[in-house]
């Protein structure tokens, strides 16, 4: 992609505070936790989620968005699961995939990788639009003044 700047961003280190902790971490500093969003560590009944944590997947897995919110919505089902005494629980390493719609300013390009396929389509001018379009669906659905559609 031609620009005027790339900036790269490697998460090299995870939060300070995470430092100053006694959470096991990884030797990014990020925690470690298990499929379930369980710390990895002698603590009982703690765990993490999103950006925070130490993903376990293939390598090309990065963070993401719904990534963190898969694992924040499975850490408080199995979090309640154990409360209530009920074993099931639910595991994030399924769900790995990057799926991104990347804004160019005149187009975008739309970007998939999963455990067994791999795209990247250019998507001129409507798929600037079409970003845009999802940024304020994003929006207007989180704050509950649209409905969510499903698997959106
Ligand atoms: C430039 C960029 C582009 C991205 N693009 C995409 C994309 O297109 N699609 C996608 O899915 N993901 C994208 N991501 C990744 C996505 O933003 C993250 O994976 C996601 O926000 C992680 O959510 P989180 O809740 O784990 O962490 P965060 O969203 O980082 O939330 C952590 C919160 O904790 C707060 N906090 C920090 N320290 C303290 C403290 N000491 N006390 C209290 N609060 C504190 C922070 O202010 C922040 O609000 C992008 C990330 C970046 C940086």
């Amino acid at each position: 992609m031609e620009s005027d700047l790339i900036i790269f961003t490697p998460s090299g280190t995870g939060h300070p505070v995470l430092q100053d902790s006694d959470l096991p971490l990884s030797v990014d500093n990020n925690v470690l936790v298990d499929g379930y969003c369980r710390v990895n560590g002698p603590q009982k009944n703690v765990y993490a989620a999103g950006d925070v944590t130490r993903l376990e997947g293939p390598k090309w897995i990065a963070k993401q968005g719904h990534i963190a919110e898969i694992m924040a919505k499975y850490a408080v089902y199995n979090i309640n699961n154990a409360i209530i005494g009920n074993p099931k629980r639910k595991g994030y390493p399924n769900h790995l995939n990057i799926v991104c719609v990347m804004d160019a300013g005149n187009g975008a390009i739309f970007t998939l990788r999963k455990w067994n396929k791999e795209k990247i389509i250019p998507m001129p001018t409507f798929g600037h639009w079409i970003k845009k379009a999802w940024g304020h669906y994003w929006k207007l659905s989180k704050l509950k003044k649209v409905p969510r559609i499903p698997g959106m």
